[in-house]
């Protein structure tokens, strides 16, 4: 197996809990964002999830919100979502549905 590809596993860490309500203190914006781009209901606890990889030459950097039976990802460490994330990612998940 080498670090390049994504054939290893990649363990979820969960790093937050909140609301977007109450906002996040690792990012400013995201609960608004959320709010504004998303249909995740406002008072729901969500749990925020990140990839611990542990291999330095693997760049896999995703975070994870999960409620209820959901499972919203972002292909962005949580700190750096931008708006453009959060919309484009939303649309690939209602997508899947
Ligand atoms: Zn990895």
């Amino acid at each position: 197996m080498t670090g390049n590809n994504h054939n290893h596993n990649h363990g979820w860490k969960s790093v937050a809990k909140g609301t977007l309500g109450g906002g996040f203190s690792f990012h400013p914006k995201l609960a608004i964002w959320l709010e504004e781009y998303t249909n995740i209901p406002k008072e729901t606890e969500l749990e925020i999830l990140e990839v611990s990889c542990g291999e330095a030459s693997c760049p896999t950097e995703e975070t994870m919100i999960v409620w209820k039976e959901h499972e919203f990802r972002i292909s962005r460490k949580k700190e750096k979502i931008s708006k453009m994330d959060v919309d484009l990612s939303w649309k690939r998940f209602v997508t899947k549905g």
